[in-house]
C-alpha cells in the first residue's frame, strides 16, 4: 500500500499526453493498486496517472463507496470506507457521447475550485481491464462524468481547460499561491 503524492495545476506533467499500456504485468497491478489508495486517501472519485506524474493511460474510479466517521477521524487510526467498488481502465476510449448537461467538477490536481463543466450526459467506453481483456461499457450519471473527466487526464487536459481563458488563468494562479500553504478543500463536491 502506497499513498502518492498528486501532481496539481499547472505542473507539466498534467498536460501531456499520456501513452498506451502495452505491459500488463505486476508492475501495472501494483500502480493500481498504488492510485486506488491514492484516490481512496485523497478522497476523491478518480485519479488518472498523469495525476500521479506517470504518462500511461490508466484510470481508477469509484463512485460508490462512503467514508465512515471521517468527522471524528483526528488520530492516526485508518479512515473506514463502505462500499467501495474499485474500477480500472486501462487505455479507455470514449467512442460515444450522448446528451449534454452541466456538472459542477472539482479536481485533486485543481484543489479547492469548482466549476460547471458542460458533459456528455452517456458515455460507451471500450477499454482494458489489469489483465489486458477488452470490454466496452455503457454509463450514465457519476461514472460518465468521471470517464469523460479522467480520459482529459489522460489527453494532457484539464476541466479548467473547458472554462473561459480568463478564470483559468484566475484560478492558476490561486492554486500556484495556496500551493504553499496548503489548500482548503471542499466535503461538498466531487472531485476526479
Ligand atoms: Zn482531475
Amino acid at each position: 500500500m502506497a499513498i502518492l503524492p498528486i501532481n496539481t495545476f499547472p505542473d507539466a506533467v498534467l498536460r501531456q499526453r499520456a501513452e498506451e499500456v502495452a505491459d500488463f504485468d505486476a508492475a501495472l497491478e501494483r500502480l493500481v493498486s498504488d492510485m486506488l489508495d491514492t484516490m481512496y486517501d485523497a478522497p476523491g472519485v478518480g485519479l488518472a496517472a498523469n495525476q500521479i506524474g506517470l504518462l500511461m493511460r490508466v484510470a481508477v474510479i469509484d463512485v460508490d463507496y462512503e467514508i465512515e466517521s471521517d468527522e471524528e477521524n483526528t488520530d492516526p487510526a485508518p479512515r473506514k470506507y463502505k462500499g467501495k467498488n474499485p474500477r480500472v481502465f486501462v487505455n479507455p476510449v470514449i467512442t460515444k457521447r450522448t446528451g449534454a448537461t452541466p456538472f459542477k467538477e472539482g479536481c485533486l490536481s485543481v484543489p479547492g475550485f469548482y466549476e460547471d463543466v458542460k458533459r456528455a450526459v452517456e458515455v460507451d467506453v471500450t477499454y482494458q481491464d489489469i489483465k489486458g481483456t477488452t470490454h466496452t461499457l455503457h454509463a450514465t450519471g457519476l461514472l460518465a462524468i468521471a470517464l469523460q473527466h479522467e480520459v482529459d487526464h489522460l489527453d494532457g487536459r484539464l476541466f479548467v481547460d473547458h472554462l473561459s481563458p480568463i478564470k483559468r488563468s484566475l484560478i492558476q494562479s490561486k492554486v500556484k499561491k495556496e500551493r504553499a500553504r496548503g489548500f482548503e478543500r471542499s466535503k461538498f463536491h466531487v472531485e476526479l
